[in-house]
């Protein structure tokens, strides 16, 4: 007889009983807007280069691919350094990169080398779900410091914690997921002078911004111990594509390389990425669509009665309800799927297409009677 039948059953780590998988629901309705990808497939054009990248590397398939991924490095840096101003002091290259199977990898990365027992990974909630995962997962304490009442990280109580704690990785979402709130280079710099640990900026969302010139790469040249990590799968239109990277001193680097699993990334998610970098102009060519419906969701919300968090990112955090539970399930009824995350209250829509906010607006008006 199987004597593990359930999760409960098997002798896990004490740690883990009684969790769940992370996941937002993947049901399927016709409007998803709850996991903040680009809602805009990929052209024929990059379809056409990926299937002839596809063949070209399909014959080699037997080999392992290129352990360090310098290819794709040297693509990822010369992308980051048209993102910078260009009175910014220094260009990034191969050797201030790392790249994973999507940003939370690398971030696995970071804490696998800087966490670990005994260590502390200091975030500022709300903020991604995604994080304490990666902190349990390493071993690592999980120290969390309240943002202020507008969502924003409070410098003082920042500071203050840091000095409590002496966390071994400090960890930011700017703009934060789920509130959309941005966190200004001076906070950052302040943070990053406080501690001479890792401080790692996660800017997910950074290309949405209505400043994303003003980016925690132009602080890399002054501290050795800042990390910026960029994904490809929300503005970049490639969450499929499973592509994260970071740009860091090099010593950071070295530290990922490390810990990598033996040829994380494969042949074909390197070359895949490399297709999309070589389109960069046109994957992110929808970008400012979805700002626009971000703004016009800031704008309509509170029309419906209903509050929204400022966000800079390509989603909103709206409410406050009784039951969020209810209302997410009457928007699922309604056809529209939305996050339900965050703070008590509150839930998370994503900027879709102009006719999926439409869709959404409809629904909530149907859902909240108005
Ligand atoms: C979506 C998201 C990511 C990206 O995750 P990937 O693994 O790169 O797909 C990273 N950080 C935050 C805060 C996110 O919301």
């Amino acid at each position: 007889m199987n004597p593990y039948v359930s999760l409960a059953d098997l002798p896990l780590r004490p740690e883990l009983k009684g969790t769940q998988p992370y996941g937002a629901p993947q049901i399927d309705v016709p409007v998803r807007l709850n996991t903040n990808e680009n809602p805009y497939p990929p052209s024929e054009a990059v379809i056409t280069d990926l299937q002839k990248a596809f063949a070209q590397i399909a014959a080699d398939i037997n080999r392992y691919p290129d352990r360090e991924a310098i290819e794709l490095r040297t693509a990822l840096a010369d992308y980051l350094n048209q993102q910078l101003p260009s009175t910014s002091p220094s260009g990034l290259i191969a050797e201030n990169t790392w790249a994973a199977n999507g940003s939370n990898e690398v971030m696995t990365h970071l804490c696998q080398a800087f966490a670990g027992p005994d260590r502390k990974v200091l975030t500022f909630t709300p903020t991604y779900s995604m994080y304490p995962e990666y902190v349990r997962n390493t071993h690592s304490s999980y120290v969390r410091v309240a943002r202020g009442a507008d969502y924003r990280i409070d410098l003082k109580s920042a500071l203050t914690a840091i000095a409590e704690h002496d966390p071994h990785v400090v960890l930011i979402a700017t703009p934060n997921n789920p509130t959309g709130t941005t966190t200004d280079l001076d906070t950052i710099r302040a943070i990053a002078a406080a501690t001479d640990k890792i401080v790692v900026i996660d800017e997910a969302y950074q290309e949405f911004s209505r400043h994303p010139e003003l980016t925690a790469l132009s602080l890399l040249p002054e501290f050795a111990n800042l990390v910026v990590v960029r994904t490809m799968s929300k503005a970049f239109a490639f969450a499929g594509g499973r592509v994260g990277y970071l740009a860091a001193n090099p010593a950071i680097v070295d530290a990922c390389r490390i810990v990598r699993l033996p040829y994380h990334l494969s042949t074909q998610t390197q070359r895949f990425a490399m297709v999309g970098l070589a389109h960069a102009g046109e994957m992110l060519s929808n970008v400012a669509k979805l700002r626009a419906v971000r703004d016009d969701m800031l704008t309509r919300l509170p029309q419906l009665g209903v509050e929204v968090i400022d966000s800079d990112a390509n989603f909103c955090l709206f409410g406050r309800f009784d039951d969020r539970h209810d209302v997410w399930e009457q928007l699922v009824q309604n056809g529209v799927l939305v996050r339900e995350t965050g703070p008590d209250g509150w839930l998370r829509v994503s900027a879709g297409t102009p006719a999926e906010c439409e869709a959404f607006f409809s629904a909530l008006a149907r859902v909240l009677g108005r």
